[in-house]
């Protein structure tokens, strides 16, 4: 049985990693089959990250992420958990291959997923425009035009912030009122670079290698137009991936993960949590870490807190019977 396995493989989930690997606790990651390694995977140029003064990849930051929890005896498993059994002394996860591994703690770092409008360009041109994080790529948008979508806080807070650098922004929103907090909505209407799209959806977003512009259509008279853009921020919202401890674990209002305090202790005795899906707020890649940082020395008092004479040590994974 694992002292520990980690379910997630962004900064939370590598960061315990590393922690819990130098601890001798021998961590098992699940690290997704197809999503190894996050969002950031998505990302080009992080500049925010401290360390990296001329910034890094986002791949290349969570490969070496990676390397550095594997250095210390970190396992990594590219695949994907199907069930948890998250009751009780003994942990279980299944995973797709249909192995079932066992762990006296469990860390759930799984992130958070950034709503999508769903357009077929969208994915093309993410990252040749098309964003969904105003800290990280702001700065590529000096004296650009750009528009941000979405009505609620996020929005405001990455139009107005996103002031800074372009020259102009336009707000595109498909209602004629906001659901931001009023204090937000008054900066954003105070901000002479900020101009507001109306009941508008964006239907299409175009350009060959970048984006170009996007397609608006007219909620109430459907009428669509063109809009040129040098950059398009989508701002409608963001879903922690909690899908696999619904009915298992407390939830927040917000829908993350609800944990004791400052701590990453969740609702079961030996289950913590940490990264994005904890966070409705910062959810930065170094916010991201430290969390991970304390949800691994959460696991590891929780276990030296266990009686002694209990059986430590790694073993095989149990074939499914199911
Ligand atoms: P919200 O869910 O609050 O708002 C999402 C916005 O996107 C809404 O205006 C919604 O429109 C719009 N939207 C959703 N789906 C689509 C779509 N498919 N096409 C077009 N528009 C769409 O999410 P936020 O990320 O803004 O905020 C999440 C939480 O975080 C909130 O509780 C917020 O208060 C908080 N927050 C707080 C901040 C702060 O205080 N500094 C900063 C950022 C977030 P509609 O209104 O029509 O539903």
């Amino acid at each position: 049985m694992r002292q520990i396995i980690i379910i997630g493989s962004g900064p939370a989930g590598y960061t315990a990693a590393i922690y819990a690997a130098r601890a001798n606790l021998e961590p098992l990651v699940i690290a997704s089959s197809v999503e190894a390694g996050g969002e950031l995977m998505k990302t080009t140029e992080v500049e925010n990250f401290p360390g990296f003064p001329e910034g890094i990849q986002g791949p290349e930051l969570m490969m070496q992420m990676q390397a550095q929890a594997e250095r210390f005896g970190a396992e990594i498993v590219l695949d994907d958990v199907t069930n948890l059994e998250l009751d009780g002394d003994v942990k279980r996860v299944t995973l797709g291959s249909g192995a079932v591994h066992e762990a006296r703690t469990v860390i759930f770092a799984t992130g958070s997923a950034y709503r999508k409008l769903g357009l077929s360009d969208e994915e093309r041109l993410s990252g040749h425009g098309v964003s969904w994080c105003a800290t990280c790529d702001g700065f590529f948008f000096r004296q650009k035009t750009i528009a941000v979508v979405g009505g609620g806080d996020s929005a405001m807070e990455e139009a107005t912030f996103l002031t800074r650098f372009a020259e102009k922004v336009y707000v595109i929103h498909r209602k004629d009122s906001l659901r931001a907090s009023k204090i937000m909505q008054e900066r954003a209407f105070a901000n002479e670079k900020i101009e507001f799209v109306w009941n508008s959806q964006v239907v299409g977003i175009t350009g060959g290698d970048a984006i170009d512009g996007v397609v608006l259509r007219d909620t109430q008279t459907g009428v669509e137009r063109d809009l040129a853009l040098d950059g398009l921020f989508i701002a409608i919202g963001n879903d922690p991936r909690t899908h696999l401890v619904h009915g298992k674990l407390d939830l927040t209002a917000e829908g993350t993960i609800a944990v004791q305090g400052r701590s990453s202790k969740t609702s079961l005795t030996g289950v913590f949590a940490a990264g994005d899906v904890i966070d409705p707020h910062y959810r930065q890649a170094v916010t991201a870490a430290a969390s991970g940082t304390v949800a691994a020395l959460d696991a590891e008092q929780y276990l030296a807190s266990l009686p002694a004479e209990q059986p430590a040590g790694v073993g095989a994974p149990q074939l499914a019977t199911a």
